[in-house]
């Protein structure tokens, strides 16, 4: 195991599309959480020397000096590779100086914003608060201190959302200069304010249309992923390792784990947590089920899933594993002798074709 994901559940403010595991900041559940957090993960790591780790949340950033402190002690006490890629996500708001030195003190190599977007319309529909001229001064602050691989989050298709909206959203990240942009179509999950509220998705036209923008804007970035897109040598190692199939620990409340053969999902009840009860449920895969994941993941890639080395983990050739052939006639996979892949201009499709490896 190489990576490990660990999972700060707090929050200063719910948004209204949020269907991730948080709840709000409170200090005296903090300090135990991290307590338990330690506890879990001295339970279940072996000592492997990580490549990457990735802090998400919730907010992390919420957490006060002293609270980040305790949280990067208990980090600490990882192996770490020299070379590890160690990511924290930030919140513009909750971001300071003495934070982000903190963060470089123990090691944090790369930081996660998220902005979503900067149209008020848009902020109000997400319950959420951006000032541009902080998000500015914030990111020539990172820049200062030596962070030099920063991610920024855009999240479009908002109801109301019209293209050109998209379009300053999209000219204000680049202004930004950042190494890596993910970018979200925004989903309405159930039991989200937004759900409650009835709010309706966008055409599916205008979400096409708006896919094909990002695309043309970011054109100078790889296209590397469905929605994600990096300078050269930016690629998020942490998210390459899951659309890779690879191994990876997820410590902390709702966090989920991927071991030899198994998906373990945490509980996402705090209190349960806070009684060391970590693990909510767990799903054992046979090999069949792994080269599906290893197909669904790994054709998310824009380079998708490499023959020999699909051979090289399951002795099996793709072709006797899959029935590919049919949507290679149909255009809607590529196989270039060395890789399978979904074409550029088939990824705003890519459910449609990824269904044809997910079991009934
Ligand atoms: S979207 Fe992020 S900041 Fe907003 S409530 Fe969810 S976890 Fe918290």
């Amino acid at each position: 195991m190489k990576n490990c994901y660990i999972h700060i559940p707090f929050c200063n403010h719910i948004c209204s599309y949020c269907d991730f595991c948080k709840m709000f900041y409170n200090k005296k559940i903090v300090n135990n959480y991290l307590d338990h957090l330690e506890k879990e993960i001295k339970s279940i790591y072996k000592n492997e020397i990580l490549d990457t780790i990735y802090i998400g949340g919730g907010t992390p950033t919420c957490l006060s000096i002293k609270e980040l402190d305790k949280l990067f002690s208990v980090i600490n006490k990882l192996n770490m590779n020299k070379d590890i890629e160690y990511t924290i996500e930030c919140n513009f708001d909750s971001i300071t100086e003495e934070k982000l030195k903190l963060f470089k003190k123990y090691g944090v190599n790369r930081l996660s914003f998220g902005l979503e977007s900067t149209i008020k319309s848009n902020l109000d529909i997400l319950d959420r608060n951006i000032n541009k001229s902080k998000v500015i001064d914030n990111i020539k602050l990172c820049r200062k201190l030596g962070f030099n691989n920063i991610n920024i989050d855009l999240m479009y298709a908002i109801a109301g959302e019209d293209i050109k909206d998209l379009e300053k959203d999209l000219d204000f990240i680049l202004s930004l200069d950042v190494e890596h942009i993910s970018t979200y179509s925004l989903i309405i999950e159930k039991h989200t304010k937004l759900y409650i509220n009835n709010t309706k998705y966008i055409s599916e036209d205008l979400d096409y249309d708006m896919y094909k923008l990002i695309c043309k804007k970011l054109a100078n970035y790889n296209h590397y992923e469905i929605s994600n897109f990096a300078k050269d040598g930016y690629y998020s190692r942490h998210n390459m390792c899951y659309w890779n199939n690879k191994n990876y620990y997820g410590f902390g409340l709702g966090a989920s784990s991927y071991i030899l053969n198994k998906r373990i999902n945490n509980t996402r009840s705090i209190n349960k947590y806070l009684e060391d009860n970590y693990i909510l449920d767990y799903e054992n895969l046979d090999i069949s089920d792994i080269m599906d994941y290893e197909m669904i993941l790994g054709l998310r890639l824009v380079s998708g899933v490499n023959k020999k080395l699909f051979y090289y983990k399951y002795k099996k050739d793709i072709y006797e594993v899959f029935n590919i052939k049919e949507l290679i006639d149909k255009d809607l996979l590529i196989d270039n002798g060395e890789n399978i892949y979904i074409p550029l201009d088939k990824l705003y499709i890519s459910n449609e074709i990824l269904i044809n490896f997910i079991k009934e």
